[in-house]
């Protein structure tokens, strides 16, 4: 236990962050909060923490990969070529050893740096994807769909195409420092096992002995603390540090939630996904298609269509999409337009009518109320914004 969170816990605490430089508060509630769950409080503001996760979820950017063990062809969100990915069939099976790649923690090197050998070394299973998926491979944080495609974050969905809503959690408790595992308990330091107990760097502990051992390695972690090119300092109870995410910024939520350029991602020490050579044979440039459906040939199906934004954007274009059968059908039927853009460029124009996650503090603009609340509109928005009861008054 830091004993800073006891001297401070009775008042609030004005910190600054070890990323952005500003100021941020930690008030009582949160202290309280950390000594209950045994963890040292922040030294990163609250959004900066939020980007610090984002930057370890990449949820739609896949790329081309092969099975390690059947070497079947899988559409991956791992591009990292170090670290085998395994499909479904493979993953289950008992073709592979999950604790094969388990090493001896050694307490004459930094923990977060012997992490991410694991990290580049243990077979990963290709996407999250869980529970019963019928026709749905090209779905990532997918659980229980059926005939899903090319959508991402998403639960117990029948035919939807290029969606992205809420995902459920993984079934695990009480593991810290730990990489897409299932259904494990008190592991510490480890990367894709499956109900798995007490272990560490994906090496096999007794109970008690494991124990001990996170012990003296919390100890070691914060004597020995990560410490980043922008100086960040990384001691336990941090998430992991922002350069050992497998992904880079833009492929990851962070890219969503807080787009930047690749300049500003690297002079922040954050990794950046270089664009892709794709070199797809396009048949139609999506301004040569028909402006109505009613004009849209069935041979639309075999097209590869050019995307106008020909990966020149920030938004992961992947040049050239194609339109499939159950797609038409739907645009037939709500006699809607073919899109112009290729999936991710849609989806990054969508988010553009999103506002950021940022709260601001407000006043209720209704006259003669004077309610303060947080709200994600900010003052320069153009909307009108009332605090709840004054909506509700209006609205019913
Ligand atoms: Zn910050
Ligand atoms: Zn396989
Ligand atoms: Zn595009
Ligand atoms: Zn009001």
């Amino acid at each position: 236990m830091d004993s800073q969170n006891k001297i401070h816990s009775h008042s609030s605490v004005s910190m600054i962050c070890q990323n952005c430089k500003n100021d941020f508060t930690i008030e009582p509630d949160d202290f309280s909060f950390y000594e209950k769950i045994n963890v040292p409080s922040p030294t990163f503001c609250p959004e900066c923490r939020m980007i610090r996760r984002m930057v370890w979820r990449n949820v739609r950017s896949l790329n081309r990969r092969e099975c390690g063990l059947c070497h079947k062809v899988l559409i991956s969100m791992y591009s990292d070529k170090e670290a085998p990915v395994y499909c479904t069939e493979c993953w289950s099976s008992d073709k592979w050893d999950q604790f094969a790649t388990g090493v001896d923690y050694n307490f004459s090197e930094n923990f977060f740096i012997q992490f991410s050998r694991l990290l580049h070394k243990a077979p990963r299973f290709f996407n999250y994807r869980s529970g019963n998926l019928i026709n749905s491979d090209f779905t990532n944080y997918s659980v229980d769909n059926k005939n899903v495609y090319l959508s991402f974050s998403t639960i117990e969905n029948e035919e939807v195409m290029y969606s992205e809503t809420i995902d459920k959690s993984k079934n695990c408790l009480d593991c810290e420092y730990f990489v897409i595992g299932r259904n494990c308990s008190n592991c510490f330091g480890c990367v894709g096992l499956t109900n798995a107990k007490y272990c560490i760097l994906n090496k096999q502990y007794e109970k008690e002995e494991y124990f001990k051992m996170v012990e003296k390695i919390k100890n070691h972690i914060n004597e020995n603390p990560y410490i980043d090119t922008k100086g960040r300092v990384f001691k336990y109870g941090e998430f992991f540090p922002y350069n050992l995410s497998p992904f880079g910024y833009n492929e990851t939520n962070a890219h969503d939630f807080f787009m930047i350029s690749k300049e500003e991602a690297i002079s922040k020490g954050y990794n950046w996904k270089e664009k892709e050579k794709r070199d797809y044979n396009i048949t139609i440039k999506s301004n040569d298609l028909p402006d109505s459906i009613q004009e849209v040939k069935d041979e639309i199906l075999t097209e590869i269509i050019g995307c106008p934004n020909e990966g020149n954007c920030d938004f992961q274009c992947t040049t050239a999409y194609k339109i499939v059968a159950e797609e038409l059908n739907f645009y037939r039927q709500k006699n809607l337009p073919l899109p112009r853009y290729c999936p991710n460029c849609r989806h990054y124009n969508r988010l553009k009518y999103r506002n950021k996650m940022k709260l601001y503090h407000r006043t209720c603009m209704r006259e003669g109320c004077s309610n303060e609340f947080e709200t994600t509109y900010s003052i320069n928005n153009p909307e009108v914004v009332y605090c709840e009861k004054c909506y509700q008054n209006e609205v019913s």
